[in-house]
């Protein structure tokens, strides 16, 4: 019996606490040999000494964990399974937009024609490819109401650090290199300051009123003849529709300054309302949220810029051309603020894009935003407002996402979004925006039906009970690693396992 204890032990420590790669080798155990091929190794042995500089190379061995492919597959299925997507259960994390990715665009995007281009081949023999960039790019234009777009940036931050450097860029050619400061609401992403000063700006906070809101007047009083633009997020981190917005765009233009649109999250505004139309000269969108991509856990991304069209000439390399039927990338473009990744994009993420585009059509994309804002309106309404209280938002509806305070203060919030993790669904973002105490920010999206809706409330509202009763103090128990100790996460980081 104590022997099987012993061993039984280890099959419960196996499963919930998956040792690394590292430690479950052994010394001589060999997954899947790769034969030798004596060409190889005799081009291999011509070359030796001349492909890597001696000052690089290793001396012995590299220091790999040594295991059966057997072990290897079971230790990737068993963390594969631990895992949590909105293909599990209802993911409403605050601003990041996890709606279901339809699976016919996962279909196009790894088809082999699409999946197999490579990078370096000829614009000839990829014509299929950037006809489908063009035509996205066309496509977007037209959902924001810009001139032209450039699809090569890779996330949300790149596309604003794009944005940012174009405005730069023209302010010099225009002989205002000395307007240096960019406008931030102070409900922002934070995003938002880090490019303005990675691209050189001074950064000036603007504060929001009690509301949640940016008025005209706060902006005004910020606005100096050094101002080169403002950037805004519309609606706002609270999910509130900015009402000054096409005002405060009058102001900056006439001191010369130029709108920056964070469009991270447009999936209130899809079919409804343009950038463009608000007076914004540059935009970026993440595909990767409102344009169905999965992206948990931090990537992949596509955050594509667009420009007025007195700002298009600066958007980054390399764009796609159309001369007559054929398409091809230009990198020669003199004004532009130049290329900022590798080749040319995330290719995958802008084909998945393009197929949920013409899957909905404009219609659906209308449809798309009434229902996301439905959704996050009707689960407000079914919270407890003896528990959550609504942030003030000066009578203006929510748009996609429902923003509340936790009541009663010591990290209820935090409490009550660890408790989630143990009903199987994903818990909202909490302590975000920083302008409300104790915030979840529930993002359902319109891919979620008015049961789950129901249910995700009734477990909230049920949370907020254990809370008050003092119940939530250990949760999560019942996942795969429970409560975990969040300043020793990080402090000291142990990044690297030495073995
Ligand atoms: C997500 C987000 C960003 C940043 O996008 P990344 O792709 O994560 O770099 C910027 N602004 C807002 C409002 C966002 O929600």
């Amino acid at each position: 019996m104590g022997q099987a204890g012993k061993g039984e032990a280890r099959y419960r420590q196996a499963f919930w606490d998956e040792p690394l790669l590292s430690e479950l080798g052994r010394k001589g155990r060999l997954g899947f040999i790769v034969p030798e091929d004596p060409k190889i190794k005799a081009w291999a042995a011509s070359k030796a000494g001349k492909l890597i500089p001696q000052a690089l190379r290793r001396s012995g061995d590299a220091p790999l964990p040594e295991l059966s492919e057997l072990q290897v597959l079971r230790h990737f299925n068993r963390l594969s399974q631990m895992n949590f997507s909105v293909e599990t259960g209802m993911y409403p994390l605050g601003s990041c937009t996890m709606k279901y990715n339809p699976k016919v665009s996962e279909a196009i995007a790894s088809s082999p024609r699409m999946r197999d281009a490579h990078p370096l081949q000829h614009d000839s023999t990829v014509q299929g490819l950037l006809q489908v960039f063009h035509e996205l790019s066309e496509m977007l234009c037209e959902i924001t109401g810009m001139k032209r777009f450039a699809l090569s940036t890779a996330a949300g931050a790149q596309g604003e650090f794009a944005g940012v450097l174009m405005i730069r860029r023209y302010l010099r050619d225009q002989g205002r290199a000395d307007k240096n400061e960019i406008l931030v609401a102070d409900s922002a992403h934070g995003t938002n300051p880090a490019s303005a000063a990675m691209a050189g700006f001074e950064v000036v906070k603007v504060p929001s009123n009690e509301s949640g809101l940016v008025t005209i007047e706060s902006v005004k009083s910020k606005v100096t003849p050094r101002t080169a633009g403002m950037m805004l997020t519309v609606p706002n981190t609270l999910g509130l529709f900015e009402p000054d917005v096409s005002e405060i765009s009058k102001a900056v233009h006439e001191a010369g300054g130029l709108m920056y649109y964070d469009g991270a999250n447009m999936n209130a505004l899809l079919g409804k309302a343009r950038p463009g139309d608000m007076g914004f000269d540059v935009v970026h969108l993440n595909l990767h949220k409102t344009f169905a991509t999965p992206h948990g856990g931090g990537g992949p991304g596509a955050g594509p810029v667009g420009a007025a069209a007195s700002l298009q000439d600066y958007l980054p390399v390399p764009m796609v051309e159309k001369s007559g039927d054929e398409y091809r990338l230009d990198y020669a473009r003199p004004r532009s603020v130049g290329r900022l990744k590798g080749f040319y994009a995330n290719s995958a993420i802008l084909l998945r894009a393009y197929s949920y585009i013409r899957l909905l059509g404009a219609d659906g994309l209308d449809n798309v935003s009434s229902l996301a804002v439905l959704g996050a309106e009707y689960l407000l309404s079914k919270l407890d407002t003896q528990g959550y209280s609504i942030p003030v938002g000066g009578g203006i509806r929510r748009k996609h996402e429902a923003i509340v305070s936790v009541k009663g203060g010591h990290g209820g919030a935090g409490k009550i979004a660890k408790a989630i993790l143990d009903y199987g669904v994903h818990s909202p973002t909490v302590y975000f925006p920083l302008t409300v105490e104790e915030a979840l920010m529930i993002e359902p999206t319109e891919t979620e039906t008015v049961e789950a809706l129901d249910d995700y409330a009734a477990m909230l509202n049920g949370l907020f009970k254990k809370l008050k009763a003092g119940e939530l103090e250990d949760e999560p128990k019942n996942t795969s690693i429970g409560k975990i100790d969040e300043v020793k996460a990080s402090h000291p980081l142990t990044l690297r396992v030495k073995w």
